[in-house]
């Protein structure tokens, strides 16, 4: 039996808790739907990447996407991380939450000219860049601007992660990335670009991935990679590993972050490589959850199952409609469990879509007014919401130790129409 994957979400006395703060009284004051995350949960998880370096030169850039709150960002900044970041909108979130612009890594195969121009602007650390055609239009940018463009390029080891078709990236069928085969070619020509300044070969084979195998594989082509255009004289600094960490949902059981690093570096021995790594997931999927309250239970049909119709929906958390993907939900009502028999349930929100679901066959003993958590929902959570339907969308707060802070307010019918007009 596997133990509960959420460190600082704990139960006591039939009570859950975010730390010090329970769930409910969180819903009672903010309401539902409503994203929580723990800053301790934060805070230790970056670290747990950091010290498994040890004394090894690295630096650790969170991949923005998976959680973009202003509050998040800030906590890591305070803890001197960068930032993999892939627009131009994250590249002004990190700014505001004061991140180092010098650490701030551009991942991305579409940057547009003003994009590369306010990343150059802001003299970001590194450049990660996909194809011939940007490293050009990178090069003409950055002349015009009288600069020279830090670059790594981002090569596609064609690996296979072996996690969801949709969060692959390191195959070659996918859109990311270099072919590794054209490799030489690219960087002899960036060597002769006078806006382009080499730091750096990057690579990122795909997202929740739950083995060492694929890493160290698309390790081992890259490494020898790098000896060849050594070979060439093309000195290569920064070896940047990409993110894809996976993490635990179920019972998946990925590798830690300690191990993680230690097999990378297992791999280096004696190199001078700084080496870089880009996790998303690991650091914030498990340190959030997302707050929702059940407003009706129906039957459907002759089986016996049941749908429990609750308040946040598929524009609040896509995952489980993206990408079939599965997360935990647990009844938080201190008193009220096991008030109700166990029944079989559809946990289903509101919009008019047959995929709107957030879990499916859940034996839950629950009523209409309950508040359920819907665990492991950090990343990839709100960064991905939406106001289809037209709702609002949900409210973030950040819990650390006994106290806990709105981190974003919850949507009004004003900011719904913000920007429309009728002509
Ligand atoms: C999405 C992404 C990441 C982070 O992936 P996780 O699975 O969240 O760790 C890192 N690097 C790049 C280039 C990405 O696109």
């Amino acid at each position: 039996m596997l133990t509960f994957h959420m460190d600082y979400f704990t139960q006591k006395n039939d009570q859950w808790r975010v730390e010090d703060v329970s769930l409910k009284s969180i819903a009672e004051d903010i309401h539902t739907p409503c994203y929580i995350y723990s800053q301790t949960a934060l805070i230790n998880a970056w670290n747990a990447f950091h010290t498994a370096f040890k004394e090894y030169p690295h630096q650790i850039n969170y991949a923005v996407k998976a959680n973009s709150n202003l509050a998040v960002l800030n906590v890591l900044s305070s803890l001197n991380s960068g930032f993999d970041i892939v627009s131009g909108g994250e590249l002004f979130r990190v700014l505001k939450a004061n991140g180092n612009p010098e650490k701030i890594i551009f991942s991305g195969v579409g940057k547009t000219t003003a994009e590369l121009k306010a990343a150059l602007e802001a003299n970001i650390g590194c450049f990660n860049v996909e194809s011939l055609a940007e490293l050009l239009r990178l090069n003409t940018v950055a002349i015009q601007l009288k600069k020279m463009a830090p670059i790594a390029l981002r090569i596609n080891p064609n690996v296979d992660p072996k996690s969801h078709p949709y969060i692959s990236t390191g195959l070659e069928e996918n859109k990311f990335g270099i072919p590794i085969f054209e490799a030489i070619e690219h960087y002899k020509q960036a060597a002769t670009l006078p806006g382009i300044k080499i730091k750096g070969l990057a690579f990122h084979i795909g997202s929740q991935v739950t083995s060492l195998a694929p890493f160290l594989e698309a390790l081992d082509k890259i490494i020898a990679l790098i000896e060849k255009l050594k070979a060439i004289g093309i000195i290569i600094p920064q070896l940047n590993v990409g993110g894809g960490l996976g993490v635990r949902y179920q019972d998946e059981t990925p590798p830690t972050p300690e191990e993680y690093v230690t097999a990378i570096l297992s791999k280096l021995n004696n190199s001078d490589l700084t080496i870089h790594i880009e996790p998303g997931r690991a650091i914030v999927a498990n340190a959030g959850v997302l707050l929702t309250r059940v407003e009706y239970i129906k039957k459907q049909g002759s089986k016996d199952k049941y749908f429990a119709v609750v308040d946040a929906a598929m524009n609040d958390l896509i995952r489980p409609t993206l990408y079939g993907a599965w997360q935990d939900i647990i009844p938080v009502n201190p008193g009220a469990l096991h008030q109700v028999p166990e029944r079989l349930f559809d946990i289903v929100g509101p919009v008019c879509e047959t995929g709107d679901f957030l879990g499916k066959d859940r034996m839950l003993s629950i009523q209409e007014g309950d508040l359920l958590m819907i665990a492991s929902a950090g990343a990839y959570g709100f960064s991905m919401s939406s106001n289809y339907n037209s709702r609002p969308r949900a409210a973030e707060v950040m819990v650390h130790q006994n106290a806990y802070q709105v981190v974003r307010t919850r949507e009004t019918l004003a900011d719904l129409v913000k920007g429309e007009r009728i002509p």
